[in-house]
């Protein structure tokens, strides 16, 4: 148990639920490494959602708002970390959610299919029952598509994705949303809109902006979404991301 009064205790729950991921069967040991990296950044940004990602984390929004099939890509590392919150931004976007693992094994793709559906998220796609197609370039077992989901999908949630998958999925004319803390990585670079904050984070305030967007009927007005999405330049945010950083 990690004391409440723990000056990184929020911290330390996290690296908890990695730890109890691989534990448990459904993460890949470099999962960890993934995590490292992305505490040492989130410690860089001070821990904190900048205005910067809330930025991007609108446009998100108003992409997935405009999307005809948006499909939020899930692997260890997001489940581990914010499979209720997942779940919820599924609800309030009407989307998709994939399984798709860099490291996949039919018993980790179990494991993550059961937790989804102990949560009452039964339609989640990319498990083993399914038929899977193969997204076009990407020679892996990661390239696994659920032809309902990532292979037809024109909007795709990819948290904590791998710089080439990324870059593919993009190839493939989908527009690519990713969550990474780290704002020089591939997966930055490559993706159409990247939001540059802690996945625990990121997911319930883009579930805020959703259900507050609908709640004022923006949900539903193409102009008003369209305008958020073209006064969006994914370089420009990026930079000042990269400026967020402050070393004292
Ligand atoms: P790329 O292939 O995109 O250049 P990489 O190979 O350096 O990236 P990967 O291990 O493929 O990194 O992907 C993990 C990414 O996820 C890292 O960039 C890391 O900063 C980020 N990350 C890790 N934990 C979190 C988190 N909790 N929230 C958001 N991003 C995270
Ligand atoms: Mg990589």
């Amino acid at each position: 148990m990690i004391p409440k009064t723990h000056p990184r205790y929020e911290s330390l729950l996290l690296r908890d639920k990695v730890k109890n991921a691989l534990k448990e069967g459904y993460l890949a040991d470099s999962g960890m490494i993934a995590h490292g990296r992305g505490e040492a950044f989130d410690y860089l940004i001070g821990e904190k959602t900048t205005e910067t990602a809330k930025k991007a984390c609108e446009a998100a929004v108003a992409t997935i708002y405009l999307a005809k099939n948006p499909v939020l890509s899930v692997n260890g590392n997001t489940t581990a970390l914010a499979i209720d919150e997942i779940i919820e931004l599924a609800k309030a976007t009407n989307s998709k959610i994939e399984i798709n693992l860099f490291y996949r094994t039919p018993e980790r793709v179990e494991i993550i299919t059961k937790m989804f559906k102990e949560r009452g998220w039964e339609k989640i796609l990319g498990g083993n029952d399914e038929e899977l197609a193969y997204i076009d370039n990407l020679n892996s077992p990661r390239a696994t598509a659920s032809e309902e989901g990532s292979y037809t999908a024109d909007v795709m949630l990819v948290p904590l994705e791998d710089g080439d998958r990324a870059e593919i999925l993009v190839q493939n004319g989908k527009k690519i949303i990713a969550i990474d803390l780290n704002p020089v990585s591939r997966t930055a670079k490559m993706s159409t809109i990247t939001i540059v904050d802690n996945i625990v984070r990121a997911v319930p305030l883009m579930t805020k902006i959703a259900n507050e967007f609908k709640e004022s009927g923006k949900a539903y007005d193409k102009e008003f979404l369209e305008k958020i999405v073209n006064n969006f330049s994914n370089e420009e945010n990026l930079k000042d991301s990269l400026a967020a950083i402050e070393l004292k």
